[in-house]
């Protein structure tokens, strides 16, 4: 019997595949998604969702610590690693079931195997369950994603040279604990193995430690992780790795040229990822790849003829799992006809859920200075915010808000402190609305949240200083 003509072939099922999955059902496309491993990629499995779940186990520890101080009172507070793996994996599971649940709802066919073009409007399919077969397509969407990038001639172990995937699932919390990036990942596993217990080094090769965040943010960051006593060495250069001991000897130079040898338990690499574009048929097909891999698309997600990819395994970035998610929607619906315009990539949040957290979008102070506007900034410290003291987290952390000083017009929003993730759409909505100082002003904030820090930050940027300080 031969083989249905499916609209769309969707090959993986992360968050670019599954979202691009179910708004190809929405549009009533005959759709099929082909998935190795278990649905919703890194981001469900070993990303974003498990390591929330753990870094809320780690907040929640360090809040019940502090109890006392607002007569909460608990007696003989003790961490159980096991407990807080058991909720990451329930989370993960929920979450995980739940994409099965959308593929049903949307009438996607899921075909679980390892998936290669083999031909124009052909996947090859090598089935899980074994046996094989091919998916005739109209159009395939490659959402393949991406791993995490070793250090050069140190292979993951698994054990003590961990990917974020390994940092995941340690079956006790190390006495010592580094990571070797300071981009998202090592900042969150920094934060999180801290507040677990372990003595943590961060260790970044470019000059500031979150190097794709405001300046400001980075310097606020880096007094915040002394006063949990976590180590951060910036600028710093790794000279060697030596694994043949009971410990890891990693080899630092410091800004100050000296060399030091420090001894962990755990080592994480955190430098990056690399795309999985290897073996799959995608050169053969007439998709380009770029020098390091990733496949290179026009605006509308076109990799060749019939041929789409979006998410971790291509060109253009932040490589975020809402990145890759809006992309999948843009992919489905301009091979389906409809009117779309290309993603904004300067205009999407990014989130780092580190203690305190960290969240941004837009332009930094400098970038926005390096692209020739003249720049006009306005700050506002949640010290002076009355619901961060109410939640005793008003030690760190400000909003500052970045803006172009001729037309006013809001540049980027960058924060640090409590909850600032969940606090980013103002600023996002605010770049995407083309908003200005005013406008931002004139939105009023209600009281007391610590939101209103926004506004008291549009004060400051339009009448040059805030209320509350
Ligand atoms: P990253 O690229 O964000 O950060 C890697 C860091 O490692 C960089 O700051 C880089 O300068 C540094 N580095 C590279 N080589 C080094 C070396 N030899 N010595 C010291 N430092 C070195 O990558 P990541 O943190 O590994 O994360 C991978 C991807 O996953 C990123 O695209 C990231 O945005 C995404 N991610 C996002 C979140 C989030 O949004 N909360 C969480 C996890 C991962």
């Amino acid at each position: 019997m031969s083989e249905a003509v499916y609209d769309v072939v969707i090959v993986g099922s992360g968050p670019g595949g599954y979202v691009a999955a179910v708004r190809a059902g929405q549009l009533g496309m005959r759709t099929a998604i082909v998935e190795a491993g278990p649905m919703g990629g890194v981001c469900l499995n070993v990303g974003c969702i498990p390591t929330k779940a753990l870094l809320h186990s780690a907040d929640l520890l360090d809040e019940v610590k502090e109890g006392k101080r607002f007569g909460v009172m608990v007696e003989g507070v003790s961490f159980d690693l096991a407990g807080a793996m058991k909720h990451k994996n329930a989370v993960v599971k929920a979450s995980s079931d739940g994409v099965n649940f959308l593929m049903k709802k949307n009438k996607i066919e899921v075909v679980n195997g390892w998936a290669t073009l083999t031909g124009r409007g052909q996947v090859h399919v090598k089935l899980n369950a074994g046996g094989e077969r091919t998916l005739q397509a109209k159009h395939i969407l490659v959402a393949t994603g991406a791993q995490p990038r070793p250090f050069p001639g140190v292979p993951f172990d698994h054990t003590r040279v961990l990917s974020s995937t390994d940092a995941l699932q340690l079956p006790a919390v190390p006495q010592s604990f580094m990571s070797i990036g300071a981009g998202a990942i090592g900042i969150e596993f920094a934060s999180m193995y801290r507040a677990f217990g372990a003595e943590v080094t961060v260790v970044e090769a470019l000059p500031r430690i979150v190097p794709n965040e405001d300046e400001e943010v980075s310097a606020e960051l880096v007094k915040a992780f002394q006063r949990r006593g976590i180590k951060t060495m910036a600028g710093a250069r790794v000279e060697g790795i030596d694994t043949s001991g009971e410990h890891i000897v990693v080899n630092v130079t410091g800004t100050d040229g000296k060399t030091t040898a420090i001894t962990v338990e755990k080592l994480l690499v955190a430098i990056g990822i690399l795309p999985n574009t290897k073996d799959i048929g995608l050169e053969a097909a007439g998709v380009t790849l770029d020098q390091r891999g990733f496949i290179t698309t026009d605006g509308y997600m076109r990799a060749a003829d019939g041929i789409y990819a979006v998410g971790d395994c291509v060109a253009a970035t932040p490589w975020l799992a809402h990145k890759a998610s809006a992309e999948g929607i843009l992919a489905i619906e301009h091979l389906a006809g409809l009117h779309v315009t290309p993603i904004d990539y300067g205009k999407i949040a990014a989130c780092t859920y580190c203690s305190p957290e960290i969240a941004s979008v837009g332009l930094t102070e400098a970038k926005a200075k390096e692209q020739g506007y003249e720049v006009k900034v306005g700050k506002f410290p949640f010290s002076a915010n009355g619901k961060a003291r109410v939640l005793g987290q008003n030690r760190f952390g400000f909003i500052k808000i970045v803006a172009d000083k001729q037309y006013d017009e809001i540049l980027g929003v960058h924060m640090i402190g409590p909850r600032v993730t969940e606090m980013i759409s103002e600023g996002g909505l605010a770049l995407t609305h083309e908003a200005t100082g005013e406008s931002m002003l004139q939105t009023i904030h209600a009281h007391p949240t610590l939101y209103e820090a926004i506004g008291e930050a549009a004060h400051a940027l339009v009448h040059g200083a805030a209320i509350h300080i």
